[in-house]
Parts: structure tokens; C-alpha cells; sequence
């Protein structure tokens, strides 16, 4: 694949010295990057991991630019951040995750960048609350920031699961459906934490048709100052772009099929999201069981499961959902829920 539309922002996850940020940039010159990342003041869930080298690598990362013409790009999380990637030629300035929590962190920078030119991306914040991110969004279109953009990292859950932050794609998407002229980046390495499902997360977002990605990347990655489970060498990234499926936007039936690649991929979000509904819904059930059977109380209680019925005959007419369809699909989920039931009981 040319990554000839989606645009490609890779770099390490900390600039960690002048050696490594050059190094690092002239490699990527060898691949699709036409902006190089570096965090500078990197914010930390917990003290004591490494917080970034300050001000001092922006001379980095000028540096680098000035060395092979690559576009720079930093996290800023207050004015003075700002202020300082201002002055040093920085190109794109982005907000991290843990800002976007915050009305009044992003109102300041929203403020310091008052009618700028700069490209400006904003991360969704880390909980998965799609208002907070809209509404980080709306702060700096009032503050005549044009050249907006916005950056799909993840979100983090309590219970663990095979990403470091889950995707929740429906969240992205709905965005998308607001702002449909916003262009949406994938962050697969903070969804990812580990190199090994980054190449699926970005051919899924190429299929949504998103603008373009961020990829953490490092020449040493397993003895990166930060994320090193999860950042990929360049070369990596080279091949990683090649092998990357891309539809091309010319043509009637390649529109075609790019619309019904970029439905059908919706279409698997939400399956994804039903069947672990269902797998939680079941977890309940066997929850349900161990208690009637401490309890000694029958599995089929028909009041509870007839109210339960006609309750979702109702929200399912609201939904646009035949009475046919519901009756069919409640009796099977009914019936999965009894046999659950009934091995806990028989345990
Ligand atoms: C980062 O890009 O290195 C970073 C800290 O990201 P996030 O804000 O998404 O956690
Ligand atoms: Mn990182």
C-alpha cells in the first residue's frame, strides 16, 4: 500500500536525547511519516516514571526538522507548554488524554492558541465520555482554532482486558457523525499497549475511514525511557504501511465498495459489542443461580421473565423492532440463561 491519503505521524513516545530523537527522525524519513511525534513533558498516571526531558528536547526536535524537513509535532498541557512549542516551530500541537478530562486546562490552552494557524489534535479523554471530547472540541473552535483534528487513543476500564485502553469504536464513530469534516486520527499504540495488535487496529480504522495514524515508534523500543511494550521500530512501520489495505476514493465502484466496507465494519463494532453484552448478561445469570441455589429457589420465576418481556416488546417497537423479532431473540437469550442457571445449580 501507498499511504498516499491517510496521514502518518509516528515518532517515539518521549524524546529521550538529541542522538535518539535525530536518529529516529532520519529513519522515518524512510517511511510514509510526514510528521514526527515526541512528548517533551509526558503526564504520568503515577510519580516516578520518567516525565519527560522539558523544554530542552523542543531544540530536539527543531533539529530534526531542520535535518530532514519531516513536520514535528508535541503534547502541550498548559499555556507555558504553549508558549514554549510556539517559539520552537512546532507544527502540531496535540492534547493529551489526561487534559481533555479537563474544562479548564483545555479552556487555557484553548486561550493561549487563540486564532492560531497551527494544526491542533485533540485526544478523546481517557474515560469514555464522548461529550467531554466534543466538548474540548467545541472550546477551541470558539477560540477560531481552524486547523482542528482529532486523535482516537482509547479509554481505560477498571476491569482488564487485552488493550491497555479500549477501543470503544461506537464512540469514535458517533463523533464522526457530528463532525463529519474533523479529521480522525488512530492512536493504536496507547489502545494497544503491546506491539502485536497494532497492525489490526489500524487496518480496522483505515476501514472506517479514518484520516490518518500515530504510531509510537522507536529505534531501541524495548528500551524505550516510556510505552516500550508498545512501540514498533521504524522499519517495522514501513512494512506495517505496505502491508496495510487502503481503498482508493476514485471511481463509482470503488465508492461503492468503500462505503459498504465502512458500513459493514460498523456493522462488526456493534456485533463485537452484542456478543459481550450477551457474555456479561450470562455472567449475571450465573450470579443469579449460585443465590437461588443458596436460597433453594426455582430457576424459572415466569412473572419476572413475562414482565421482562413485555417490557422490551416496548422498547424494541420504540427501536424500530418487530414484536416477532423480540419474542424470537429474548426466547433464545432466555433459554441460554436457564442453562446457565441450571449448571450453576448442579454444580
Ligand atoms: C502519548 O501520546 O505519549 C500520551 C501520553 O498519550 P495519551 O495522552 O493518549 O495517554
Ligand atoms: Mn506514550
Amino acid at each position: 500500500m501507498e499511504l498516499a491519503h491517510p496521514i502518518v505521524i509516528a515518532g517515539p513516545c518521549s524524546a529521550e536525547t538529541e542522538e535518539q530523537v535525530l536518529k529516529i527522525a532520519h529513519q522515518l524519513k524512510e517511511t510514509d511519516t510526514t510528521v514526527m511525534r515526541a512528548g517533551i513533558w509526558k503526564p504520568r498516571t503515577r510519580p516516578g516514571n520518567f516525565e519527560g526531558v522539558g523544554a530542552l528536547g523542543l531544540k530536539w526536535l527543531q533539529k530534526a526538522k531542520q535535518e530532514t524537513g519531516l513536520m514535528t509535532a508535541t503534547e502541550v498541557a498548559n499555556a507555558n507548554h504553549v508558549d514554549l512549542a510556539l517559539k520552537h516551530d512546532v507544527d502540531i500541537l496535540w492534547v493529551g488524554a489526561r487534559t481533555t478530562v479537563s474544562p479548564f486546562i483545555v479552556q487555557e490552552i484553548a486561550d493561549a492558541l487563540k486564532g492560531t494557524d497551527k494544526i491542533v489534535l485533540i485526544k478523546n479523554p481517557v474515560n469514555p465520555d464522548l461529550a467531554l471530547w466534543l466538548g474540548a472540541v467545541e472550546r477551541f473552535y470558539e477560540s477560531d482554532v481552524k486547523n482542528l483534528g482529532v486523535i482516537h487513543r482509547g479509554f481505560s476500564t477498571y476491569e482488564k482486558t487485552r488493550y491497555r485502553n479500549n477501543p470503544e469504536w461506537q464512540i469514535p464513530i458517533d463523533l464522526q457523525n457530528k463532525f463529519p469534516d474533523l479529521p480522525l486520527i488512530l492512536d493504536p499504540s496507547h489502545i494497544a499497549g503491546r506491539r502485536d495488535i497494532i497492525f489490526d487496529l489500524c487496518q480496522t480504522a483505515l476501514d472506517l475511514n479514518y484520516d490518518g495514524l500515530m504510531v509510537e515508534t522507536h529505534f531501541d523500543p524495548d528500551n524505550a525511557w516510556s510505552d516500550a511494550a508498545q512501540q514498533i521500530t521504524p522499519a517495522a512501520l514501513r512494512q506495517m504501511t505496505i502491508d496495510l489495505r487502503i481503498r482508493k476514493q476514485e471511481g463509482d465502484a470503488v465508492e461503492f465498495r468503500n462505503k459498504l466496507n465502512t458500513l459493514r465494519t460498523k456493522i462488526d463494532v456493534l456485533d463485537h459489542q452484542l456478543i459481550e453484552s450477551l457474555g456479561k448478561r450470562m455472567k449475571i445469570a450465573d450470579s443469579i443461580g449460585a443465590l437461588k441455589k443458596k436460597n433453594n429457589v426455582a430457576i424459572l420465576q415466569t412473572k419476572r421473565w413475562n414482565e421482562v418481556l413485555g417490557k422490551m416488546i416496548l422498547e424494541g417497537e420504540e427501536n424500530q423492532l418487530s414484536e416477532e423479532f423480540i419474542l424470537k431473540i429474548f426466547k433464545a437469550i432466555h433459554q441460554e440463561s436457564i442453562n446457565h442457571q441450571k449448571k450453576v445449580i448442579n454444580e
